[in-house]
């Protein structure tokens, strides 16, 4: 079975002044391995599905599944520990960057946590730092940039079999960008990633794209084809 499925999935949120649907009847599958965008403008439903994946929602109609069987057969923990999230602006926790890279796997070895912080071309920044992996890190002294590479190499860090990554709004430079595509790539040969994206220009790559417009699905495909039928 594929890692995930949505299948037919509906979802509104209720609003002081009614319902605000968010999506309608969306099928998704994402494979096992390999990279899925799901690509749309701003309202297109993307975060909702992001929610759903993680539980934090749940779908008023159809239904979910992780490994063929329904979520509802799966506890939150389960979920969860299978699926490492990325958001657009993950927080640095208090501590040194070592502790950041490491928070969701504690116990890897230095081996792991170096091999992530080269992934994502943190090296340079870290020789920077007075004690290096073992230096206090705050947000404020992190770019946008960093923060968001630090927590794609947390994620790198405690191999999830399942990665979501919004990459949504992020302003990101060049090199982060480069740095992101790498990441997935390297995460994508053994596991699924799920991004979400404005523009199909900035997932060139992906293996599949899912086109979501207003909470439908509108096309399926990767990136030359959709550029096609467009
Ligand atoms: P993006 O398109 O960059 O993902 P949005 O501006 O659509 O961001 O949404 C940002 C956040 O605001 C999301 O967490 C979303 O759930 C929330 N949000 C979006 N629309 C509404 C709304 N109409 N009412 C309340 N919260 C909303
Ligand atoms: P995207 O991530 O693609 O920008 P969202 O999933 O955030 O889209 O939003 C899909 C739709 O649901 C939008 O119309 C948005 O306004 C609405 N929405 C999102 N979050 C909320 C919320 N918390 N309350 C009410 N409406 C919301």
């Amino acid at each position: 079975p594929p890692a995930l499925r949505l299948r037919d999935v509906t979802y509104r949120y209720q609003t002081a002044d009614g319902v605000a649907p968010a999506l309608n009847g969306v099928s998704i599958s994402v494979p096992r391995r390999g990279h899925t965008a799901i690509v749309g403008p701003s309202g297109a439903g993307k975060t909702t599905i992001m929610s759903l994946l993680l539980r934090f929602l749940t779908p008023e109609d159809g239904r979910i599944e992780l490994d063929g069987r329904p979520y509802a057969e799966w506890t939150t923990d389960e979920i969860r520990s299978r699926i490492a999230y990325v958001e657009q602006d993950t927080p640095i926790v208090p501590g040194t960057l070592r502790e950041n890279l490491a928070y969701a796997a504690p116990d890897a070895s230095d081996a792991r946590v170096w091999a992530a912080v080269d992934a994502l071309r943190l090296s340079a920044r870290v020789a920077t730092m007075p004690d290096g992996l073992d230096t206090e890190v705050t947000s404020a002294e992190l770019s946008g940039g960093e923060r968001q590479r630090v927590a794609v190499a947390r994620a790198l860090v405690a191999q999830p079999e399942i990665l979501l990554l919004d990459e949504a709004t992020a302003q990101l430079d060049g090199l982060t960008e480069a740095a992101l595509a790498g990441a997935i790539r390297e995460v994508a040969a053994t596991g699924a990633v799920v991004t979400i994206a404005h523009r199909l220009s900035t997932v060139v790559d992906a293996d599949q794209i899912v086109l979501l417009e207003r909470g439908r699905v509108r096309a399926v495909g990767r990136h030359a084809e959709l550029l096609e039928a467009d």
